[in-house]
């Protein structure tokens, strides 16, 4: 499968790692809008967050206590951040295999 995050789970491209266990995988975006931006996935493909089937949940909730570890490591968790999962064409998702943005280290606005 053609998919650049699943090449980065392999090994087989490179990323700045934050964090990483047997089923997740944090790493700092190639292209940062934030003096903080990590990008989260699960390590098994699912192509966004409209494919999560009902044998994911558990994954699915281990990955948001990822999250707060990803804001832990980062510095973030006091101040506040942003997660962010884009869907699709409207979502203006660019990678398919479902990424949570982890944003902050600086006062957010809410702009759409
Ligand atoms: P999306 O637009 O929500 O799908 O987010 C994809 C994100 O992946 C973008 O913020 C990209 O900058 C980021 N990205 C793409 N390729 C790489 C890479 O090789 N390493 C780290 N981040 C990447």
């Amino acid at each position: 499968m053609d998919c650049i995050f699943c090449k980065i789970v392999k090994g087989e491209l490179p990323s700045k790692k934050v964090y990483e266990d047997d089923h997740i995988l944090a790493f700092h975006d190639i292209n940062p809008i934030a003096p903080v931006h990590v990008v989260v996935i699960p390590k098994k493909h699912i192509t966004s967050l409209m494919e999560i089937q009902p044998e994911d949940k558990e994954l699915i909730g281990h990955l948001h206590l990822g999250l707060q570890k990803v804001a832990e490591l980062t510095g973030v968790s006091q101040d506040g951040f942003r997660v962010v999962t884009n869907v699709g064409k409207h979502g203006q998702q660019t990678v398919f295999h479902i990424h949570y943005h982890v944003i902050g280290g600086r006062q957010l606005q809410w702009t759409m």
